[in-house]
């Protein structure tokens, strides 16, 4: 049995619309779909969801949303007659203005896009529509309640024998609407996928899978075909952006593999994504590769603390990050020396005056012989379990670095053997990708 989950670009017009059902159609383990709100038709066009917060914009401009709600009214119909369907949403386009009207938040707004677009999905299926805010749930903080939705989309989905699901959203205690954060109709899909206890969850977009790199620094890079949870994981962190960062949690509570497909190109296998332990005990094969994909992220701050002989001073570590709790920092890496201790933080959450009172607290309560604070460092993180058994991954990294000129700031190999993360500056992050990517992907 499958769980579905359809983008914003599958769902975006009629004719995007009538591919998906062709898929469902042709496939009788496809039970549950998930579907976004309507995406962009062409680069320049708007989201759903975007033209929904323009709602809210002009409501709190101009005292009442009206012109930025006939937008989204007029997408709608526009996939309706599409479809040849008879569904007129107007009874809830009278609720969504009225609620907005009234003062309703961010997140109602942005959540109506997958509420219209699984209304309608489901006619045209002719499948049972399930509301996301009946099964999905989160707790007064916002925070997502795994184990009560769990057990709603146990209990909600029994005797059902296919239905649609909007994505993105659900409700808290209050009957509040809440969404996951953008691009969080993945996250519903592996939600869904966990609760019914699908065999697979396929996300379905507008690629053909998984990038070794992203497109848009090395043109027409490999596809991944099979990746490991923790690779999807390293990879996302970094920027790698099919899929959702939060969607490996739910299907990894229960070993459900995702598989990355291709709507408008449903032949291509696209990219399995399966459980690390699985993969590791030889339950799935994939081509031997050393490295299975690249990615990286820009505008990391390093802090710097030198002291000599700090690997025999007890409680220093514990000391420097000590005084990065206290002022709420979290933590991204922590690459270390014999008597040197590089803290990377996300240089966005970081103020001048925080800055300024970190490394005072690090001067006095630490003496060490040098601080430094540097900006505008990009991560790169080079991946893939084929790394631990092959000798000279990372001289063959650092050789391509140095031909293509990339001086590098900091190295970071988990112990896991499962990467390899260089820092270099934020100018040389492309650069150091491509160098990276074409080493090991030689003609
Ligand atoms: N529609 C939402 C967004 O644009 C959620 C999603 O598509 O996954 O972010």
């Amino acid at each position: 049995m499958k769980v579905l989950k359809f983008g914003g670009t599958s769902m975006a017009n009629a004719s995007s619309i009538r591919k998906v059902a062709e898929i469902i159609e042709k496939d009788a383990d496809a039970r549950f779909i998930v579907v976004s709100a309507p995406g962009k038709r062409e680069p320049s066009d708007i989201k759903v969801t975007d033209l929904l917060l323009d709602c809210i914009e002009e409501r709190n401009r101009a005292g009442i949303c009206d012109a930025a709600l006939e937008k989204v009214v007029k997408r709608f119909d526009e996939i309706i007659n599409g479809l040849s369907i008879s569904l007129d949403l107007t009874p809830e386009f009278n609720v969504i203005r009225d609620k907005i009207n009234g003062g309703a938040g961010v997140d109602y707004a942005a959540s109506r896009g997958e509420f219209l677009s699984g209304i309608v999905t489901a006619k045209f299926l002719g499948m049972r529509f399930i509301d996301a805010g009946d099964v999905i749930r989160f707790d007064m903080e916002g925070n997502f309640d795994s184990e009560t939705t769990n057990r709603l989309v146990e209990q909600k989905t029994q005797e059902v024998a296919r239905a649609v699901i909007p994505g993105f959203y659900g409700k808290m205690p209050n009957g509040k609407i809440k969404t996951f954060s953008r691009g969080g109709s993945d996250v519903t899909g592996a939600i869904i996928a966990r609760g019914v206890k699908a065999d697979v969850y396929e996300n379905w977009t507008d690629v053909d899978g998984f990038m070794t790199v992203d497109p848009r620094i090395e043109q027409n890079p490999q596809i991944i075909e099979m990746l490991t949870y923790k690779e999807l994981r390293e990879l996302s962190y970094m920027g790698a952006n099919v899929l959702h960062p939060d969607s490996i949690f739910p299907v990894r509570k229960a070993d459900i593999p995702i598989n990355i497909r291709n709507t408008f190109n449903p032949s291509a296998p696209g990219t399995m994504i399966v459980p690390t332990k699985k993969y590791m005990s030889g339950e799935y094969k994939r081509t031997d590769r050393t490295i299975t994909g690249i990615a990286g992220k820009t505008d990391f701050a390093a802090i710097y603390v030198e002291k000599s002989l700090m690997n025999s001073e007890l409680g220093f570590a514990r000391k420097l990050l000590k005084i990065l709790e206290r002022r709420n920092i979290l933590l991204e890496h922590l690459p270390s020396g014999i008597d040197t201790m590089t803290v990377v933080v996300d240089a966005a959450s970081l103020c001048p005056e925080t800055v300024n009172a970190v490394l005072r607290e690090i001067k006095e309560e630490l003496s060490p012989n040098n601080v430094e604070y540097v900006e505008g460092i990009a991560l790169v993180a080079v991946v893939g379990h084929g790394m631990n058994r092959k000798k000279g991954t990372a001289s063959r990294v650092f050789s391509a670095l140095s031909d293509a000129d990339v001086n590098i700031r900091m190295i970071d190999q988990g112990s896991s053997e499962l990467n390899i993360i260089i820092g270099v500056e934020n100018g040389d992050c492309q650069k150091a990708i491509k160098a990276i990517y074409r080493e090991f992907n030689k003609k």
